[in-house]
C-alpha cells in the first residue's frame, strides 16, 4: 500500500501547499481521500484527473472537498477523456448529504439545481458507520468521529497492510478502535495543546500522540496542521506521548506501508 500526501494544510490551503488530499494505492487501484482546495492540481502533477478508481470524503468542509466541482468539470467537458466518463462513472463515498451538497456547489443557476445532480459522471454512495466497503484490494471501514458536521474516520486494510485516517475530529471513543494496531496512523493535529484552544473539533499534538500510544500503532504521521500552528511544537507534543516513529507529513511525501516495515520512499517538501 502506498500513501501519498497531495495536500496536508489544516483548515485551508497554506503557503506551502494545498488543503487536505491523500492518495492510497495498491495492486494498481488508486483511491483518493479528500479533494480539498488545490488538491486537484497536485493530483494532476502526478497522474491525470481521470486516474482515480474511487473517491472518499470524511466530511464536507471546504478544505476537504472544494476541488470536487472542478473535477466534475473535467469529467463532463474534457474534450479528449481517456475513457467514456458517462459509462465509467467514478464511485464517490461520503456523508449522507454528499450528492446534494456537491450538486448545489456545482450549479451555475438556481434553475440548474433542478436539472444537475452530477450522477451522469459520478456514482454516489453514502457511508455506513461500521460497515466494511470493498474497493478493489481495499477493505474500508468508516467510523463516526467528533466534528461539527457529519464526519468519519477511515480504517483501510489490504492483505499486506493497514492504515487509519482520523479525518477531522476531537478526541472521541471511536478513534482507538479505528486505529488499533495499524501500521500507519495518519492523524490530524490541528493545533498545540494550549489552554486557549477551542474544545473538541480537532486534536492537539498531545492528543494525537496519546491516540497512537493507546492504539499501539506502528508509525504516526501528523497532518492537518493549521498554517498558523507551529509544526515543530505539534511534533514535540506528540513525542511526549508516543515513543514510536512520528513525523509531520509534507506535500509530495510518499510512504510504503506494509506489515513488516514502513518506508519513506520520496518527498519531504517536494
Ligand atoms: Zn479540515
Ligand atoms: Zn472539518
Amino acid at each position: 500500500m502506498l500513501l501519498t500526501i497531495l495536500g496536508c494544510s489544516g483548515s485551508l490551503p497554506g503557503p506551502h501547499g494545498p488543503a487536505s488530499g491523500y492518495l492510497v494505492e495498491a495492486d494498481g487501484c488508486r483511491l483518493a481521500i479528500e479533494l480539498g482546495s488545490g488538491v486537484l492540481a497536485a493530483l494532476q502533477a502526478r497522474h491525470d484527473a481521470f486516474s482515480l478508481n474511487a473517491l472518499l470524503f470524511s466530511h464536507l468542509h471546504p478544505d476537504h472537498c472544494a476541488d470536487f466541482t472542478t473535477l466534475a468539470v473535467a469529467r463532463r467537458y474534457h474534450t479528449h477523456p481517456p475513457y467514456d466518463t458517462r459509462k465509467h462513472r467514478l464511485p464517490v463515498h461520503g456523508p449522507s448529504e454528499t450528492a446534494d451538497r456537491f450538486a448545489r456547489a456545482y450549479a451555475e443557476t438556481a434553475d440548474e439545481l433542478l436539472t444537475t445532480d452530477l450522477t451522469d459522471v459520478f456514482e454516489f454512495h453514502t457511508l455506513v458507520p461500521g460497515a466494511v466497503t470493498r474497493m478493489g484490494p481495499f477493505q474500508i471501514t468508516a467510523t463516526r468521529v467528533d466534528h461539527p458536521t457529519e464526519a468519519y474516520g477511515f480504517r483501510i486494510a489490504t492483505k499486506d497492510a493497514t492504515m487509519a485516517y482520523t479525518g477531522d475530529t476531537g478526541p472521541c471513543d471511536g478513534l482507538r478502535a479505528l486505529a488499533q494496531g495499524v501500521d500507519v496512523l495518519l492523524s490530524e493535529a490541528t493545533w498545540t495543546h494550549s489552554d486557549d484552544r477551542p474544545t473538541g473539533k480537532h486534536l492537539s499534538g498531545v492528543q494525537a500522540g496519546q491516540l497512537a500510544a493507546d492504539a499501539g500503532v506502528g508509525r504516526l504521521l501528523l497532518t492537518h496542521i493549521a498554517p498558523w500552528t507551529d509544526r515543530d511544537a505539534v511534533l514535540a507534543e506528540a513525542r511526549t506521548r508516543f515513543s514510536g516513529p512520528v513525523e509531520v507529513v509534507s506535500q509530495g511525501d510518499t510512504y510504503a506501508v506494509d506489515e513488516l516495515k514502513v518506508r519513506v520512499i520520496g518527498g519531504h517538501g517536494n
